[in-house]
């Protein structure tokens, strides 16, 4: 059983209230007006300073305890994916095309339960509660976009605490682990160039579909034949456009795709290997190769100290029998800005179901949460919120 204080018990229906309401009004990144809005309205409601616009639809709040002391920051993601929901839940979706299929509801609702009750113990903590409610993370983006709007403008943390639901692990589990949590994440672009002709005379073109074909196989060895073996790498090439009709041989041929690491130098070099492969190989079959990419975030990195604290206080809420070491991730999430400025701890709250049905994973269009993995997410924010607040 999970130990759950009576200020959280007190706010479940209150948050799950939130969440269902969010979730019928998914909005994507940047376009969060609404959500924003509910967050700036609820945090000022409760005494906190707040900012809106930060990186277009970013929000934070901040609260002075009752004396000096540590500064804590608690951060959320507020944004929803572009699928068509399809759970036939009765709090669905009303917004077509856009859903909270990552459970960004969830996050933004436990937050605010956070801030509420950790807003009622700050005459008695010391120090300074920062929210923030960040857009755009399924993008990668609003995270940088709201520093460089100076989001952290006046304040230094001294530790931060973000959680993300996780439907691969039972509600009344948090999954903790310090260091690498999550990759670093490029947005590849590859543009092969030959010369267009007619289909049935291909001496007389140059064909960039079987210079692209070439490229994309022999960008399979990076990760295999130039990666140590021991550490991790993903280059995926995820879409592919080439051609018009049957009968004639395009241009060009335009690929994307992401590169995903966790250490920064073995990411230098596979961009440095992918520009030198897709160029050579074209090159030898008469074509020319660009490569351009894009760096959307780098790798979530836990602080040793800070994910600590998060193990201690996550064995509190759950019992230290049910607190899970979590393997790294390929995924990423640009939460990582923030942890390259503030010591932080990024944790998984399970949140898939113990009744025997299986849940749906994250972007998925069938996606949904145990509700009840809410009270723990709130619990474990407040739990770690005032473990550093009390500290002098
Ligand atoms: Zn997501
Ligand atoms: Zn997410």
């Amino acid at each position: 059983m999970s130990n759950i204080s009576s200020e959280v018990q007190v706010r479940c229906n209150d948050m799950v209230a939130l969440r269902r309401d969010l979730h019928q009004h998914p909005e994507l990144g940047f376009q969060e007006v609404r959500t924003a809005g509910i967050v700036a309205e609820r945090l000022r409601a409760l005494g906190y300073t707040v900012r809106t616009g930060l990186g277009k639809t970013g929000v934070t709040g901040l609260l002075q305890c009752g004396r000096p002391g540590k500064t804590v920051l608690l951060r959320a993601d507020i944004d929803a994916l572009p699928i068509q929901e399809q759970t036939g839940a009765p709090y669905a979706s009303r917004h077509p095309g856009a859903m909270h299929a990552c459970g960004h509801d969830a996050h933004t609702a436990m937050a605010l339960g956070a801030a509420e009750i950790l807003a009622k113990d700050a005459p008695s903590l010391g120090g300074n509660l920062v929210f923030v409610f960040q857009p755009a993370e399924e993008v990668l983006i609003g995270a940088d976009a709201m520093l460089r709007a100076g989001a952290l403008e006046g304040v230094s943390p001294d530790a931060a605490f973000a959680i993300h639901v996780m439907n691969r692990i039972p509600v009344g589990t948090i999954a903790v682990r310090s260091g690498p949590v999550m990759t670093s994440a490029d947005k590849l672009g590859i543009t092969v160039k030959g010369r267009g002709g007619h289909g049935a005379n291909p001496h007389s073109a140059v064909d960039p579909v079987v210079a692209a074909a070439q490229v994309i196989s022999a960008l399979q060895t990076l990760v295999s034949r130039e990666t140590h073996p021991l550490k991790t790498a993903v280059l995926s090439i995820t879409m592919l456009k080439a051609g018009t009709a049957f009968n004639i041989i395009p241009d060009t041929v335009e690929m994307t795709g992401t590169l995903r690491c966790f250490d920064a130098d073995l990411r230098a070099a596979l961009l440095d290997s992918l520009k030198r492969t897709a160029e050579g190989i074209a090159s030898a079959l008469r074509c020319t190769a660009a490569v351009t990419n894009e760096f959307l975030t780098p790798a979530v990195l836990n602080d040793p100290a800070v994910t600590a604290l998060a193990r201690d206080v996550a064995a509190e809420v759950v019992g230290a029998d049910k607190v899970v070491e979590w393997e790294p991730l390929t995924g990423s999430d640009d939460v990582a800005y923030f942890w390259e400025r503030v010591p932080g701890c990024y944790a998984f709250v399970g949140s898939g179901r113990t009744d025997g049905t299986p849940s749906a994973a994250g972007h998925n269009a069938k996606f949904d949460i145990d509700e009840s993995c809410m009270a723990i997410g709130a619990e474990f924010l407040v739990r770690a919120a005032r473990v550093v607040l009390q500290q002098r």
